[in-house]
Parts: structure tokens; sequence; C-alpha cells
């Protein structure tokens, strides 16, 4: 167990030259800019961003695979920078496995114990031990081609946690798997999590696997930390547009607003529709007229009404999930897009109120995209 501390890291890697219209160009950035965390003993962290964001190369680092440029990373309290991998007590799996073939799965899991000098009783009793926790007991006989994607994923696991390490890092470990089985071995590592109680920090893109994986997540754009907080936290209070857009599923509408003030108060407009919603009142400080701002509301949180008050707008598209219904309004150019479990039914061009949970709306600054509170 152990705590893990990143202060003020940057990195930049040597060659950092980039395809720009075919031409490789030097381009000066940094791939890590001044990221600072810290996780607790126990917790499990997701580093969620897109792909090219820095996860990989924040995991790297942190796993001494990597040269920090500048800032530190702590392990407890000891400064880990010039600490060699082998000396920072990690378990790593990466996304491809890189078992070895011709041995067994129990001399895979063996390897690096043997490598130490253990002897062959404690190996089957670290064994004995870690198989059951990721289901690959029944495999111990077999050789890596024999497995499939996902047995040959617990494996890995099973490999990077036999060592007991105070800090296991997984990056991307689910992503060369199909759906149903990146579900179950997602409560597999959740399970596992929980019996070994080792602080772990998982790297995606998959939001879905962030949020339902980590205690805590850590949301990456451009090499910088965006929002750190619970699921909870991230999904209800995103601090700008990027991370509003990017958790949830489906996303948050994301519209472009002009602010109008009438007799009857604070009204959202939208270029080319007609479409006009009350603003909360709390935001009554925060806006004035004509002002012009993104108006992030979720698709769940749009709702149809029976109320002729508000405005009447045509359904543009309907679909029907079973499970739920989806219903799609043109805003000018824009889309609104809500869901309801409501067994409702429309035609296309049929007219509906709408209404949004004022409470669950948000605004941001049309420049920076800075949540407006
Ligand atoms: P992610 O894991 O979020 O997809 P990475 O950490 O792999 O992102 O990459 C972050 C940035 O650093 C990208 O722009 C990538 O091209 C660059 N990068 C990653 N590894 C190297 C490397 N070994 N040499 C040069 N640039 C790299
Ligand atoms: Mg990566």
């Amino acid at each position: 167990m152990a705590r893990l501390t990143l202060q003020n890291i940057y990195k930049r890697y040597e060659d950092n030259t980039k395809k720009i219209f075919g031409k490789p160009q030097k381009v000066n950035d940094y791939a890590v800019k001044d990221l600072s965390f810290a996780c607790g003993d126990h917790s499990f962290i997701g580093i969620l961003g897109p792909s090219g964001c820095g996860k990989s190369t924040t995991l790297r680092m942190i796993a001494g695979l990597e040269k920090i440029t500048t800032g530190k990373m702590f392990i407890d309290d000891v400064c880990i920078n010039e600490l060699l991998p082998k000396d920072r007590h990690i378990g790593l799996a990466f996304e491809d496995y890189a078992l070895y073939p011709p041995l067994s799965v129990y001399e895979n899991l063996a390897f690096n114990l043997k490598a130490k000098g253990m002897h062959s009783g404690d190996i089957k009793k670290s064994i004995d031990r870690v198989a059951p926790l990721l289901k690959v007991d029944e495999l111990l006989a077999m050789k890596p081609s024999a497995l499939s994607g996902g047995q040959k994923q617990r494996v890995n696991i099973a490999r990077a946690i036999i060592r007991q390490p105070g800090l296991l890092l997984l990056d991307e470990p689910l992503s060369h798997l199909d759906g149903k089985m990146r579900q179950t071995l997602r409560q597999e590592i959740k399970r596992m999590h929980r019996e070994i109680e080792c602080t772990t920090i998982i790297v995606t893109h998959d939001q879905i696997e962030a949020m339902s994986l980590a205690d805590t997540i850590v949301i990456m754009k451009d090499g910088e930390l965006q929002q750190m907080g619970t699921p909870l936290e991230v999904y209800d209070d995103p601090v700008n547009e990027f991370v509003a857009g990017f958790i949830g599923e489906p996303p948050m509408n994301l519209l472009c607003s002009v602010i109008a003030k009438t007799q009857e108060g604070f009204f959202f407009t939208f270029i080319g529709s007609d479409l006009r919603v009350r603003v909360p009142e709390r935001y009554n400080n925060a806006v004035s007229d004509g002002m012009k701002l993104t108006l992030g509301v979720r698709p769940v949180d749009v709702l149809i009404t029976g109320k002729a008050s508000s405005t009447p707008v045509p359904v543009a598209v309907y679909e029907n999930f079973g499970d739920e219904r989806r219903v799609s309004i043109r805003v000018g150019e824009e889309h609104l897009n809500l869901t309801t479990v409501e067994e409702v039914f429309f035609r296309r061009g049929e007219i509906i109120h709408l209404e949004f949970n004022s409470e669950k709306t948000h605004l941001f600054d049309a420049e920076t995209g800075a949540a407006i509170k």
C-alpha cells in the first residue's frame, strides 16, 4: 500500500516531431504540463482523457520507465524521481499482455518471483493466493496461445499483483476486449481491488470504465489536468465545457445561447430558433442582456411537459431503444437531445413542449469554456 504524490510534473519528449500535413515538424510542446495530484492509500484512481492527452506518459513516469522533465514525484514521503523502476515496488499491466508464449500460465506468474530467488514453495503459495482473485486458477497449466483475450488480460493483471506491489498501474487493460468481456473483467478488477486494497491507478479513454472503477477521477486534456473528483462530482459539477462534454453518455447538450432580458426575467435564446427557455434564478447575477454563453444540459434533464406555457418545438428525430426513448429537436444549426424512460411516442414534426431541470443546467463562458457559477 502506498500514497502517491505528483508535484508540478512536466514531460517533454526529446523527439517530439509530429507529421503536420505529411511533413515532420518539431512541436515544442509538453506531453504533460504542470500535473499535480495525490492518491491516498488504498485509493482507486482513474486517469481519463482522449487519446494523446498524456495518460500513458504520466503512468510511465510513475513507473520509472520515462524520465520526468521537471517536477517531483513521491511514494509515501520518498522522492522517486531518481529511483529505478525495480525499487519503486510497483505492479504494471499494460494493454498488450506480453506473456511469454513458451511458458504456461503458472510459469508466467512465477517468472519474476523465481528471478528474485523466491523458493518454489513460496512461489506456489503466492500463485495460490492471487490466481483465484482473477479467476485464473483453472488456467494455470495452459499456454498463452490457448487463452482468450479476456483470460490473457486476467493473467497479465495477476502477474502484476503477485509481488504484492504498493502501487498497481493499469494502462487501458480492457481496451482489446469486447463489450461483455470488458464488463465482466471490470467487475473482477473492482472485486480484486477490494480484496487486496492496493493503491491502484487505471488509465483509460473510456469514461464508463473510469466512472465504474475509480473512486477518484483525474481528467486530462492536452497534457493538463482539467478536474479531479469523485465520479459524481465530475458528472454533476464539471469545471469546464470539456469535462461536461466528455463525461456522460449520451453526452451533455452544449448549445450556443444568447441571453435575452424581458419583463419576465432572463431567457436563453438560440440563433436561428424560436426556442426560449427561462434562465434559472440562481444565475440572475451572473448573466446579462445580450450575453453569449454555452448552455449545458444533459439529455435526461430535458423534460417533456404538458404545459403550453413553454415554447412549442417540433420533433426532428424520435428513436425507441426499448428501455428508453430519445428525442431530438433542431435548435438553429444545432440539435438538442433528450432521453426519457416514459413511454412516449412521437411522429416527426409533432409539436412538444420542453422544460429544463433548472437545478441541472450548466453555463459555460463562451470564450474560455470555464463553468459560470
Ligand atoms: P495517451 O496515453 O493519453 O493516449 P500518451 O501519453 O501516449 O497519450 O502521449 C502523449 C503525447 O506524447 C502525444 O502527443 C504523443 O504523440 C507523445 N508521445 C508519447 N510517447 C512518445 C515518445 N516515446 N516520443 C515522442 N513523443 C511521444
Ligand atoms: Mg495511452
